[in-house]
């Protein structure tokens, strides 16, 4: 399933202040948010009743809570702290064992079953930069 194409600005004020409280929450606040001021929902494709959701912080201690950003398509927003989802894909594989990114209680799929559409055409795009390159090297 394709990744949710949502994505808000991040109310910066109100993300500092929800960073500044949490428990685990980073030492420099601003710093959290030094990575841009927009924040795109990380969901598989959900249904309109169901808020967007971005991680804004993982806690560092495992157990702990993530803070994430919930907003709707009509403006509303909020945040929570909240537990990782229990979900393991392979939980029988050591090596191909893969927790799920998202929070306890989250709607559509789990993290692993969402594939980034950005993620792939970059990826394609990089492909062919590649065989490119290959293929004038073997011109010269
Ligand atoms: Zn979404
Ligand atoms: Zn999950």
């Amino acid at each position: 399933m394709l990744q949710c194409t949502a994505y808000t600005e991040i109310p910066e004020i109100d993300a500092l202040v929800a960073l500044t409280v949490m428990e685990g929450g980073p030492d420099q606040p601003p710093d959290a948010l030094a990575f841009g001021n927009f924040l795109m929902c990380e969901l598989g494709e959900h249904d309109d009743q169901a808020e967007h959701a971005a991680q804004l912080w993982t806690a560092e201690i495992p157990a702990m809570r993530d803070l994430w950003l919930f907003w709707t398509d009509t403006g509303t927003y909020r945040f929570a702290e909240l537990p990782p989802c229990p979900a393991t894909a392979h939980a029988d594989s050591v090596t191909r064992a893969q927790a799920c990114m998202f929070y306890v209680g989250h709607c559509a799929h789990h993290s692993w079953q969402v594939t980034d559409p950005l993620d792939e055409l970059l990826s394609e795009r990089a492909r062919a930069e590649v065989q490119r390159i290959w293929d004038t090297r073997g011109e010269t």
